[in-house]
């Protein structure tokens, strides 16, 4: 807070001679540096009464020196304007008046009665500071006043309005109060609102009429009490909650003459006592606050200086007024002013501003910030804005959040407009999705703040649910890869049962008119169009084979590739394939060796003919000479003649190996489907077996009407190499009562349909297409194989 630190401001004034008052020796100087000085001089006659009969003169500074005929506007323009002005600025002040009864301290203070420009201080500082008021409408003041006598150290209100009625001992005494922070408080003394000057003054003359009325010949209040005229004045700024409270005393304090001592001797002594005990108290502490490191100052032994306390030494811009009745007999006691007047001088003050924060301003003040926000807000956004958010703007910030997460830029932001409330929203929304990672988006974006403890719950549900799915899953997993090794090693034990049983192929002819059941609803069911896009895709040989792959699964491709190896059938096929090699060779030597004889006799044919050219042109050269029997040419032709028939005898050769290398080939095509066949029926009788040790696999309701299924179909065979292959194949499955058999009415067959035998589905969609793409792929072959035979 500002702070003024400033001494004691002392001015002194000088009263009018009255008509029969012989005047003292005194001079004024206002040109003196730094202050102007007021010289006394103790008059000769006076002088001669003392001891060394010497002649005395004292020289005071005073702010300034009010000589007789310094008139009250003068007075009131240089003393108590300058403090008026702190005062309305928020700084406390005090004027008083100090000097012997008749000195014109009330004169000063409050003014003559009797004309209208012997108004004193109070007066003009009420009408100054009101006027100032009026002009001001920057802010909001309020003006008590209060009236305060101090009669033998008891207090009393001036302004109390029994004081007509009551005797002034009747009327409660005013008490000081003392706060824990050192703050006096005056208990029973009214403060009087006042609004306007008039009533200020209305208020001043109460209470100088009712100090009237009380005082008596006896009790002389007006010269033996101390008045504080006191105007308390509040003041702020509109819509602040900073409010300054500062306070003007105007003293008019009792007289302060003394009591002479007469000596003995009837000699007048200098040292006097004050008729009045509480300025005794007052120039004591005057004199503890002038001396330097003085840390007690005595203000509690009077009323007076304990309500003055603010005034002297403290926070106050504090004003004296010395009044002076520099008359022939008041000589020593104006001397005596003086010096109090110069001590006085030596005090300085700090002088503090006095603001205060009035909470309840504050309170109010916030609030009606706070409305006029939301109401701004509202005039900005359109929107009313209330303290919680609405289901739907929730949902909004949920989706904002997940698209922001999901978000790889690294510049992307998460913009939800200057709203605190969202800002706050997607905080605690991060902040959850920070805490239970593991807990899904869906769950955490359905949830509410206000029903966090709820959700949360819930969302350890879902975690709970979530990892008993989690371990469900692991078990199938474990169970599958049981069922791949177990698969492995059943692919290598058949082998050897195969191998004994011998089991014969399956020949069968898909028809257009085979129809599965549930083909068209059901997902797991085969699909015909699916097995012919297999079908066409593998049936270029070798099939089944891993190279080619195919739509054949994995452990199918595998288990063949094992099933192969380990068969002894791959043993003849392989020295079948060996033959074929020498004898596709061989082929290939006697297609040359044809060829080359074919040359040798298109060689021999043309020397045949140059001969005979030759011979011809001999001829009619030389008509004398016939043509007769000519053996060069005929030892062509004989040449040509054995040629051919190494040609003969070479081309039967070749023609020889063309049947073997043929059936050679249809050879290894029969042991070959013997292995396919065989491979199938295990195949299938394992995947059946698999579904009865697993039942839990199966889950489809369908596969019960679907699996098994058989398929019975018939092929013709043209020749007897495959006679071994025409005999039903062992099916001792016991699905295979259920399966279903039929002829197919449009097969065109030149041999009995004795060939039939049944294939059993799986009811996978996978193996069951292996299965059927395996059929198609071997029909293929045997159509091929038909028609070469024929
Ligand atoms: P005090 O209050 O100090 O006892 P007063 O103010 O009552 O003295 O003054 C005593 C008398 O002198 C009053 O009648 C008052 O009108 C008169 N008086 C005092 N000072 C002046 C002055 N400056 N000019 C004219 N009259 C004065
Ligand atoms: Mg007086």
């Amino acid at each position: 807070a500002a702070m003024v630190k400033e001494a004691i401001r002392v001015f002194a004034r000088v009263k009018p001679l009255g008509r029969r008052q012989q005047a003292g020796s005194y001079s004024v100087d206002d040109e003196e540096e730094p202050l102007p000085s007021l010289e006394i001089t103790v008059p000769r006659d006076l002088a001669d009464g003392f001891i060394n009969n010497k002649r005395e003169s004292y020289k005071f500074k005073f702010q300034k020196i009010f000589d007789q005929e310094s008139k009250q506007d003068v007075v009131f323009d240089s003393i108590a304007k300058p403090v008026a002005e702190c005062v309305l600025a928020g700084y406390n002040g005090t004027i008083f008046a100090y000097g012997q009864t008749g000195s014109g301290k009330t004169f000063t203070i409050t003014g003559g009665a009797e004309r209208y420009s012997d108004r004193g201080i109070i007066p003009r500082t009420l009408s100054y500071i009101f006027d100032q008021l009026q002009k001001d409408s920057s802010k909001v003041y309020t003006t008590h006043v209060s009236y305060l006598e101090i009669y033998n150290e008891c207090g009393y209100d001036l302004l109390d309005p029994r004081h007509e009625a009551s005797r002034l001992e009747d009327l409660p005494k005013v008490m000081i109060m003392e706060d824990s922070d050192q703050n006096i408080h005056l208990k029973n003394l009214s403060l009087q609102q006042a609004t306007n000057e008039e009533e200020a003054l209305n208020l001043l003359f109460l209470g100088d009429t009712n100090r009237m009325i009380a005082e008596t010949p006896m009790n002389q209040a007006s010269s033996r009490s101390h008045c504080i005229f006191t105007i308390h004045l509040s003041s702020k700024e509109p819509g602040s909650a900073t409010l300054r409270r500062s306070k003007l005393h105007l003293v008019d304090l009792a007289g302060s003459e003394r009591v002479a001592k007469t000596g003995i001797g009837g000699h007048l002594l200098t040292e006097a006592k004050y008729i009045n005990l509480s300025l005794h108290y007052l120039e004591q502490v005057i004199i503890a606050l002038a001396e330097k490191n003085r840390s007690h100052i005595p203000y509690r032994n009077s009323m007076m200086t304990s309500v003055l306390r603010d005034s002297l030494g403290g926070n106050c811009m504090t004003t004296m007024i010395a009044t002076l009745a520099i008359d022939k007999r008041n000589i020593d006691e104006s001397i005596s002013t003086c010096k109090f007047a110069q001590r006085v001088a030596l005090i300085k003050n700090e002088a503090v501003l006095n603001e205060e924060i009035d909470p309840r301003l504050m309170i109010v003040h916030l609030k009606k910030e706070i409305q006029d926000l939301k109401d701004e807000l509202a005039l900005v956004t359109g929107k009313q804005r209330t303290s919680e958010l609405s289901q739907e703007e929730l949902l909004q910030l949920d989706e904002l959040i997940e698209t922001f997460l999901k978000d790889n830029d690294p510049d992307s932001t998460l913009d939800v407009g200057a709203d605190m409330r969202k800002i706050k929203y997607c905080f605690i929304h991060m902040k959850q999705i920070m805490n239970c990672p593991m807990t899904s988006d869906k769950k955490l974006l359905l949830q509410d703040t206000s029903e966090e403890r709820d959700s949360n719950k819930e969302a350890g549900e879902e975690l709970e649910k979530l990892k008993g799915l989690l371990q469900q899953r692991d078990n199938e997993i474990n169970i599958l890869v049981n069922m791949l090794k177990k698969e492995k090693k059943k692919a290598r034990d058949a082998f050897f049962q195969l191998n004994a049983t011998s089991a014969g192929s399956t020949v069968l002819e898909q028809s257009p008119s085979i129809k599965l059941e549930e083909s068209q609803s059901s997902s797991r069911c085969f699909n015909l169009k699916e097995a012919k896009d297999f079908s066409s895709s593998v049936h270029r040989l070798p099939f089944l084979s891993r190279e080619k792959g195919g739509k054949m699964s994995f452990g199918c491709q595998e288990a063949f590739e094992v099933f192969k190896w380990d068969h002894a059938d791959s043993i003849t096929i392989e020295d079948n394939k060996q033959l074929l090699k020498q004898r596709f060779d061989e082929a290939k030597c006697l297609g040359e060796k044809l060829n080359e004889v074919r040359n040798k006799i298109n060689h021999l044919k043309g020397k045949i003919t140059q001969r005979q050219i030759q011979r011809a042109a001999l001829a009619v050269s030389n008509p004398s000479e016939e043509l007769t029997f000519d053996p060069v040419e005929e030892n062509l032709r004989m040449q040509i003649e054995e040629e051919k028939k190494s040609y003969k005898r070479v081309y039967n050769h070749f023609k020889g190996l063309k049947v073997e290398i043929e059936h050679l080939q249809l050879l290894t095509e029969k042991v070959n489907m013997k292995l396919q066949k065989e491979f199938v029926v295990w195949w299938s009788e394992e995947a059946k077996n698999l579904q009865q040790e697993k039942p839990e696999m199966v889950t489809s309701p369908n596969t019960v009407t679907v699996y098994p299924q058989f398929i019975k179909s018939s092929q013709h065979l043209s020749t007897n190499s495959f006679s071994e292959t025409t005999r039903d194949s062992p099916n001792e499955d016991p699905a295979a009562k259920n399966s279903i058999t039929f002829n197919n009415p449009t097969l065109k067959t030149r041999t009995p349909p004795s060939l039939s035998t049944s294939i059993p589905l799986t009811g996978d969609s996978q193996a069951d297409a292996d299965i059927l793409a395996f059929i198609k792929a071997r029909q293929n072959i045997l159509q091929k194989k038909g028609k070469s035979c024929q």
